[in-house]
């Protein structure tokens, strides 16, 4: 394809191989394809089908030209990791132990990465930040790192204060809610952030500076941080076979998936879908079930079973009583397909940065179950920032595995975010929030502006 800039640019990406990385970073070698900056996407094999799938299903036909997959082997062995582990998604909550073997394969990948470097010496890295040794290796090469958190300004504002205060550790409970202090003598508080500052060149930010602007001015006016905001990513997927293919393979066809919602008055479908990594207890799972029911709600619930899993996890007769009412997904949905149609009227989220921003994206508002990670912070923003979103409860920060929220939890949650006048509020917000988000990308967005001055910043650091 043309490139509109002509620079010649040509930047390394490198996800973690977890779905919530690999997805994003997919959206970003398009949106860099489609300003004529060059991407190799670094990864391990098993990554590459559903990678390069998502690609040839774009509606711009992108060539390797534009971009380019380039494997490294995953050291399983001597990590002690069994054949085939090579995505996050490996790991149900059987094989949790197995994810610091992981973590630990991933470090080994150093040399081939540095290889490849020398081999291509392309003018930018954007590394994972779950890869911190990538920008000692790329400015081995002199090539600048760009860190790719994945979450938001107001999660990455939150884990710095929380690093530098410590509030945590003044309460005397679990449950104890504490205030993330900030700093009132800015000058001392920049000098210490900036001698704790990484070496990395700047940070790249999924996310929307108007969406978050007090948090985005924070984090670079404040902690002193170089970065660029560039989403919503998933924006960049224009027609329904592009959104269908982001990701796994879907285990529901999208036009059937479109047809049954289709059928449904606007608005009025809960769609359930926690991420790619949390795993929930049979016992939970029912609860979830009997919740939807009990809630009178019409639903599509996506859940982390195959049919060989057996029915178990289901109230007896669920399905038969929840015909043509619910659907279940069992595996992987084309979430931004559904979110996007009219019929869904909220999202039960675990909070995951990605899942958060395309519904923003979308106009949903959501009922937040955070889980792990920083899910606990987007949760926060979505209720109290944004105002769209309603909590179900979740207290307990855990690894893997959500878990603890009664049925009653789960229907009063459905029921608050869907039936009257306040559900009402948090869904026009949510729309006026959609728009604002879309804008954004727009030609003369704050992020398509924003994305503008990254390529040209990395054009003069070349010359
Ligand atoms: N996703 C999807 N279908 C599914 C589950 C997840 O398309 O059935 C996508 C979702 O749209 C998002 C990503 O997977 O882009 C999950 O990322 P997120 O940050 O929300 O959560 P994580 O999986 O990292 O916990």
């Amino acid at each position: 394809m043309g490139s509109e800039y002509h620079h010649g640019l040509h930047i390394f990406l490198f996800p973690f191989m977890a779905h919530g990385h690999v997805i994003p970073t997919i959206d970003m070698a398009k949106l860099f394809a489609s300003r004529g900056v060059k991407s190799t996407i670094i990864t391990t094999p098993l990554n590459v089908p559903f990678i390069s799938k998502a690609i040839a299903k774009s509606k711009t036909p992108y060539t390797d030209d534009d971009i380019h997959i380039q494997t490294i082997k995953l050291p399983l062995v001597e990590a002690g990791l069994p054949e085939g582990c090579e995505n996050m998604d490996s790991f149900t909550s059987a094989h949790a132990d197995l994810v610091p073997n992981f973590f630990r394969a991933t470090r080994l990948l150093q040399e081939q990465f540095e290889e490849q470097l020398l081999q291509h010496y392309p003018d930018c890295v954007v590394a994972d930040h779950f890869f911190p040794w990538v920008t000692d290796s790329a400015s081995k090469f002199g090539i600048p790192t760009l860190v790719f958190h994945g979450i938001s300004f107001f999660s990455l504002c939150a884990e710095k204060c929380m690093e530098l205060y410590q509030p945590h550790k003044n309460v005397s409970s679990d449950s104890e809610p504490f205030v993330i202090p900030e700093e009132t003598d800015i000058t001392r508080f920049f000098k210490e952030v900036r001698e704790s500052e990484e070496k990395c060149y700047g940070v790249l930010v999924n996310s929307v500076y108007e969406l978050e602007k007090d948090y985005a001015d924070y984090y670079r006016n404040v902690l002193g941080r170089k970065a660029w905001h560039i989403g919503p990513l998933s924006l960049c997927n224009k027609d329904a076979e592009e959104k269908t293919f982001r990701g796994k393979d879907a285990t529901i066809d999208g036009n059937e998936c479109l047809k049954w919602l289709d059928t449904k008055k606007p608005n009025s479908v809960v769609y359930v879908c926690f991420g790619s990594i949390a795993n929930f207890s049979d016992s939970q799972l029912k609860d979830i079930a009997t919740g939807l029911e009990a809630s009178g709600h019409e639903f599509i619930w996506v859940v982390r079973k195959s049919k060989e899993d057996g029915d178990e996890w289901l109230p007896e007769g669920f399905e038969k009583r929840m015909e043509g009412k619910g659907v279940i997904i069992r595996g992987w949905a084309p979430q931004v397909l559904i979110l996007e149609h009219q019929a869904i009227g909220a999202f039960v989220t675990h909070c995951g940065w990605n899942s958060t921003l395309e519904a923003v994206a979308a106009g949903v508002p959501m009922i937040t179950w955070p889980i792990a990670a920083e899910q606990f912070y987007n949760e926060k923003l979505v209720s109290e920032v944004l105002g769209i979103g309603v909590g179900v409860g979740a207290k307990k920060w855990s690894h893997f595995v959500g878990g603890e929220i009664e049925w009653e939890a789960v229907e009063k949650a459905v029921r608050k975010i869907m039936e009257g006048e306040e559900a009402e509020e948090m869904r026009n917000k949510a729309k006026v929030l959609s728009k604002l988000v879309k804008g954004a990308v727009e030609e003369g967005g704050s992020s398509y502006t924003d994305l503008d001055a990254l390529i040209q910043d990395l054009s003069s650091l070349r010359r």
